[in-house]
């Protein structure tokens, strides 16, 4: 699939053309340390998409390099997510595997005089970085002797001092006008044992020491990123050089993929997991790709929405959510059978209808795509309808269904309400009604007219399901943005109703996707649904007011 037009894409083809590359090679490189989401398809997107349309390749490396933060069972839930969006990585690789690389490579700079031990604390060196209106005070460990520094960083090393009694840092600048360069941290002591090499280590290197490390080794041609790090850029290409390495990958960065209404960093998302507000990374209301995957959003339809919002080199603005749930429906528009499905029933009685009998009565299961076939549905004297479409006492321009009305059944009947009956405490718990056999859906019956249609299921020969309708999650406040988003939460975001499907939905699975007549689209839940409880979470409504613009 061409891939949309873009800045990154021209620079590539450029470099090919002149022969700096003969391959493009590039890379996703996430971090362990939670689940992926709707923004990371823009990165995921973009690095296999552009690599494969110019015939290279793309590895996939988990960037475990702060151990604190990061655990096997998010390397495990990425790469299923990635396989599920459709893409295959060439090489898998773990930055911790290049720990012994990137130690050497310090040992080169440490050498050079252009790497130092400090023995400031974390608040010492942030307190003596300065500002961007004054330069940063030298440190006063800066002028050790390169013996002196190869000394001390062994037995860094070695486990001798304990955490944030010393760093390594670069001899770069500080009085830059780039703060990055005054002098970064390198390499911090820090005794924890990592997912990946255990005990070896008590040292870890930072991520703008490590990042260029590891793409110069792997040969990355073009190492993209989010734009947070364009700043960091000068200091990628120091180490790139200073580190001596072979390759010389090229930082080209782009904006993150922001949603109106929604939480992405995984940093908040693992907030929102700890205080309970979503019962985990995969809860069908937030925008992790398990989350869309569990909703019953389908991989196509995530990647032609992030290839649809482009790619910018400069901030931009929150990408409307409704537009992402255009695209689940243009997926789904032909793909899905349309079927009834009541969510919130009300009993209706058809007093004139035979009792003990039934019938089967015909519908087609897309009316937009004939492939999909048809089906019959069983009517008889009992059926539920939703209880909304039923009032005692209506508006003017109620159409449905209320004491003398007559409606149309879909596929079926027209009824007429002739009475109903109320529990002790006033709800109205059974309509009674009567049906017109003359009216029968598909036999051309013109003797009058209706002005309503309900849907319906039948009430001895149905499928009980229990049914999730969503909300956002979190709620983009105008008045105030800045607020954090725990205040944002909304309390609405889940409705569990119990309803009823059709007969024929019998022995639906988890991720079945369906259309059901005015409700919009649905999924089977694939973590909650049992032999005897079925669960159905409601990817999006029918309707919606969004016109993309094209
Ligand atoms: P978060 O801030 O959500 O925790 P992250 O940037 O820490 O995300 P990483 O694991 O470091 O997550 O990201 C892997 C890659 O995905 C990086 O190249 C990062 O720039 C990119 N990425 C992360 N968030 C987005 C986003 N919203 N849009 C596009 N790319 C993103
Ligand atoms: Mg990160």
């Amino acid at each position: 699939m061409e891939h949309t037009s873009n800045f990154i894409k021209t620079i590539m083809k450029k470099d090919l053309e002149s022969g700096k590359h003969d391959e493009i090679i590039t890379r996703f490189p996430p971090e362990p340390n939670g689940y992926l989401h709707i923004g990371h398809v823009r990165a995921i997107l973009t690095n296999f998409e552009l690599a494969k349309e110019f015939g290279g390749k793309t590895n996939l490396r988990f960037d475990d390099t702060n151990p604190l933060k990061e655990d096997e069972s998010y390397v495990h839930a990425i790469k299923n997510d990635i396989e599920w969006l459709g893409y295959k990585w060439n090489d898998l690789f773990y930055a911790s595997n290049y720990f012994d690389i990137m130690f050497e490579k310090a040992i080169v700079l440490i050498k050079k005089g252009v790497a130092y031990v400090d023995d400031q604390s974390a608040d010492e060196i942030r307190e003596n970085r300065g500002t961007l209106t004054e330069p940063g005070k030298v440190s006063p460990y800066r002028d050790r002797t390169v013996g002196e520094n190869l000394d001390l960083f062994e037995r860094m090393k070695k486990g001798e001092f304990e955490d944030g009694s010393k760093v390594l840092r670069a001899k770069i600048d500080m009085a830059s006008p780039n703060i990055n360069l005054r002098d970064p941290v390198l390499y911090r002591v820090s005794h924890v044992t990592h997912h990946n090499t255990g005990d070896k280590w008590c040292i870890y290197p930072m991520y703008d020491y490590a990042h260029p490390i590891e793409d110069a080794i792997e040969a990355i041609t073009h190492s993209l990123c989010t734009l947070e790090f364009e700043a960091h850029r000068p200091l990628y290409d120091w180490v790139v050089r200073e580190c001596e390495m072979k390759h010389t990958p090229r930082q080209i960065e782009f904006a993150k993929l922001r949603l109106t209404d929604t939480v992405l960093s995984k940093r908040n998302l693992v907030k929102l997991v700890e205080d309970g507000v979503i019962d985990g990374f995969d809860d069908p209301r937030i925008a992790s790709i398990s989350g869309l995957r569990r909703r019953g959003y389908t991989s196509e339809s995530l990647k032609q929405f992030v290839r649809e919002t482009g790619l910018s080199k400069s901030e931009s603005g929150k990408v409307d959510f409704r537009m992402l749930e255009h695209f689940i429906r243009q997926d789904l528009k032909l793909k899905a059978n349309r079927t009834m499905s009541v969510i919130d029933p009300l009993k209706v009685v058809i007093t004139n209808y035979p009792e003990g009998e039934h019938e089967y009565l015909p519908a087609t299961n897309n009316p937009e795509n004939e492939e999909l076939g048809k089906r019959e549905i069983p009517f008889s004297r009992e059926i539920y309808i939703e209880r909304e479409d039923f009032m005692e006492n209506p508006p003017k321009k109620y159409r449905r269904l209320y004491p003398g009305n007559e409606v149309r059944l879909k596929h079926a009947y027209f009824i007429k309400c002739t009475d109903f009956i109320k529990d002790e405490d006033g709800n109205v718990v059974e309509i009674r009604a009567t049906y017109d056999p003359e009216t029968k859906s598909g036999t051309g019956f013109t003797g009058r007219k209706v002005k309503g249609t309900i849907h319906w299921v039948d009430a001895s020969h149905n499928v009980p399901a229990e049914f999730r309708l969503y909300d956002h999650l979190v709620l983009d406040d105008e008045a105030n943005e800045d607020k954090p988003f725990s205040e944002r939460v909304n309390p609405n975001s889940l409705h569990v109703y119990n309803g009823f499907l059709e007969e024929n939905m019998k022995g639906i699975k988890p991720y079945d996707k369906f259309q059901f007549y005015r409700h919009g689209y649905f999924s089977v839940d694939p973590n909650d649904t049992t032999e005897s409880n079925l669960v159905i979470n409601r990817i999006v409504s029918l309707k919606s007011s969004f016109k993309i613009n094209k």
